[in-house]
């Protein structure tokens, strides 16, 4: 299938007081129309960077795109005009986030948001936007939805925010949705109806998700593919399938583990020891080593390239690694 996003070689790269801080360190991924990928990681692992780079919404400074490229629909989206950036982001591509109090308005009704975004990106009057706000606000399993379209965020339960969120990013009838971690300040079953709502959204829409995510089970429940993340690179890639039933990379035992324990708390999910390394003083080596249980002598001293298991799957480990060094 051809990509509809395909990033190659992304540096996206913050330039602090105490040093360089490489947020994505040569990252490459890509996805289709009607395809789920899943990019997970922990926490400083990447994973939004990648997404904010896509959306153009880097801080700089001190971030800054290096070097890569980032091909939507063919077109590099690095250095674009900010004028042709705009039409496209919250319009072919939207994103959702993991809090939605922080972005929506907390005081404008959450019917008048919606039907501004679709006036600002679909050219909608103000009559028109509104009764769409009223439709949309029922795609997304909001009950009464001509009452509730009156409500101001702070009257919603963070379920419900989470679809008016949801609601604004499909106003525009994307082609790509990008959701952080949308689902993790919710309890269980509401996450599960949320996820259910972005599939059948996507199904409908023909949409390609990328669905960032700390959390194995939301990666099994959703991906088509995976790339997984640690200290700014993608160490293991493939499909859902060759990630759960082949995977390469020993930090996926650690994450593999914490699959049955979604009922947990996000710091109770980890089951890798050790912490994630200082950004600013990584490893010499595989930047894993120190937590990794397989580490010999060559992980502490070079870092490993990327060894190729088939035409989607892919690792950066030294335990396949060591062929290639003679090669
Ligand atoms: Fe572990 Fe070595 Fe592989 Fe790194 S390269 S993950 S330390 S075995
Ligand atoms: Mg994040």
């Amino acid at each position: 299938t051809e990509a509809l996003l395909e990033i190659n070689d992304l540096n996206t790269w913050f330039y602090t007081d105490d040093g360089v801080v490489r947020g994505c360190d040569g990252v490459s991924y890509s996805v289709a129309r009607g395809e789920t990928l899943a990019v997970v990681g922990e926490s400083g692992s990447g994973k939004s960077v990648a997404a904010m780079s896509i959306m153009n919404l880097i801080p700089n400074p001190p971030g800054r795109i290096v070097s890569g490229e980032i091909l939507f629909d063919g077109k590099d989206l690095v250095g674009m005009p900010l004028a042709e950036m705009q039409a496209i982001r919250g319009n072919r591509i939207a994103m959702i986030f993991q809090e939605p109090m922080t972005s929506l308005n907390p005081v404008m009704t959450v019917g008048r948001q919606i039907a501004e975004s679709l006036r600002l990106h679909q050219k909608a009057t103000k009559k028109e936007g509104w009764a769409k706000a009223v439709e949309l606000l029922r795609v997304v399993g909001i009950p009464a939805p001509e009452k509730r379209v009156h409500d101001y965020p702070h009257q919603m339960s963070g379920g419900m925010r989470q679809r008016v969120m949801i609601a604004i990013a499909l106003a525009c009838r994307p082609d790509l949705l990008i959701a952080d971690e949308p689902t993790s300040a919710l309890d269980v079953t509401v996450q599960k109806q949320i996820l259910k709502l972005i599939r059948d959204l996507q199904k409908e829409l023909d949409m390609a998700v990328i669905m960032i995510t700390h959390d194995m089970g939301v990666v099994a429940e959703t991906a088509d593919k995976v790339a997984v993340m640690y200290t700014g690179q993608v160490v293991e890639y493939g499909s859902v399938e060759e990630i759960f039933n082949a995977p390469k990379h020993p930090y996926l035992d650690g994450l593999r583990r914490s699959i049955p324990r979604i009922d947990l708390d996000e710091e109770e999910l980890y089951t890798i020891d050790g912490i994630v390394p200082d950004p600013l003083n990584l490893p010499v080596g595989c930047r894993f080593a120190p937590r990794c249980p397989k580490a010999m002598a060559i992980c502490h001293e070079k870092q490993p390239g990327i060894t190729r298991f088939s035409e989607s799957h892919h690792t950066r480990c030294w335990l396949y690694g060591k062929e290639d060094a003679h090669a």
